[in-house]
């Protein structure tokens, strides 16, 4: 019964998710994300085995700290589902059953959870911060060198296009680099270029002119929105404010995320 199968993967789906929440809290606060034990960011409380289980220890406890009730945020609870449900949808778009089994499929949807995972915690790190955060970058990139090795040895028909890729993005990394140094600021927008060319070899051109469509859409109506918001309270906001407000990491990874499984089903 491939139903079976499903629900293993959902619940592999919500451990990532569990991961993500807490690597887009970590991250940008320095913290180590593989030796600290979890903790309550409130109290310091140690979390116990059954408070990490993904999804029912927020339902069991409320969705409260056992030890101080401060209410834990939502927000973990729906990256857990929806990862649980991404997952799922990939599996599906990858058509994985028990009867359809092959080491290739597996390793291919395997590379592409590793990106989506940076993706995901690229996109929760600039919502938070409205930063892209260099880490999971050069994590996004050790990912990229692997697979184009992998590629390789099983399938040579694309390396090239993929080596010109990785060339560009290591570039953009170096001015990125440098510009960082000489200026002592982040460079936002090198870092989502960065950011497109990795999609691309992951998730294809395709799917990448669709993300930056749906990202542009996205930011013409926020742009809209923060317009209309301005004319009612006739308290006049310049364009260039919104627009270094605009967390276009986390629109990017998001559309990037739909417009994958959007296309896996197309082809279906
Ligand atoms: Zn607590």
């Amino acid at each position: 019964m491939d139903i079976f199968l499903y629900i293993i993967i959902f619940i592999m789906g919500t451990l990532f998710g569990s991961f993500y929440t807490l690597a887009i809290y970590r991250i940008p606060n320095k913290i180590d994300i593989t030796h600290t034990h979890s903790f309550c960011p409130n109290c310091n409380h140690k979390l116990g085995f059954f408070e990490l289980i993904p999804v029912l220890s927020y339902i069991f406890l409320g969705g409260k700290c056992k030890q101080c009730k401060q209410k834990i945020r939502p927000r973990y609870l729906i990256i857990e589902i929806l990862s649980g449900i991404v997952l799922v949808l990939l599996a599906k778009g990858f058509n994985i059953s028990y009867s359809n089994l092959q080491i290739h499929t597996l390793i291919e949807l395997g590379f592409l959870i590793l990106y989506l995972s940076g993706i995901v915690i690229i996109a929760g790190i600039d919502l938070e911060k409205r930063k892209i955060e260099k880490s999971v970058i050069y994590y996004a990139l050790g990912i990229l060198v692997l697979y184009i090795i992998y590629l390789c040895i099983v399938d040579r028909t694309n390396i090239y296009r993929y080596i010109m890729y990785l060339s560009i993005t290591l570039i953009l990394l170096i001015i990125d680099t440098i510009i960082l140094k000489k200026k002592a600021k982040t460079s936002y927008t090198l870092s989502i270029l960065i950011l497109l060319l990795i999609m691309v070899v992951f998730t294809g051109e395709v799917v990448t002119i669709l993300t930056v469509i749906m990202t542009l859409l996205i930011i013409v109506l926020y742009i809209l929105f923060n317009k209309m918001k301005s004319y009612k309270s006739k308290v006049k906001i310049n364009e260039k404010d919104i627009c270094s407000k605009l967390n276009i990491g986390f629109y990017l990874s998001i559309s990037n995320i739909l417009m994958l499984i959007n296309v896996l089903y197309m082809y279906l």
